[in-house]
């Protein structure tokens, strides 16, 4: 009887700080989609983190190495429009 009746108090919801959770999870997700539709701007979505091409068509900006299972190398720029560069 002791132990659920402090069960019930551990799980009674507080609604304003819920909602204050609430507030503060979708600005930081908002913020996070405002940064990302800001980068793909200029920043090709194919590019990985290590400026790699992940790109399954060719690409005048894929620079390839000597190994040939290795991902090309982006050779863009992430200051100017990379669309105008794909073959498709
Ligand atoms: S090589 Fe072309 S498609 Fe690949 S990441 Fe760079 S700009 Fe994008």
């Amino acid at each position: 009887m002791a132990n659920e009746q402090a069960r019930d108090e551990n799980t009674k919801m507080d609604p304003d700080k819920a909602r204050a959770s609430l507030d503060r999870l979708y600005n930081i997700y908002r913020d996070i989609a405002e940064t990302a539709d800001e980068v793909m701007q200029t920043r090709c979505p194919y590019k990985d983190a290590a400026s790699r091409c992940t790109a399954k068509f060719g690409c005048r900006n894929q620079f390839f190495t000597s190994d040939p299972t290795s991902l090309p190398a982006c050779a863009g720029s992430d200051l100017i429009d990379y669309r105008d560069a794909w073959d498709t």
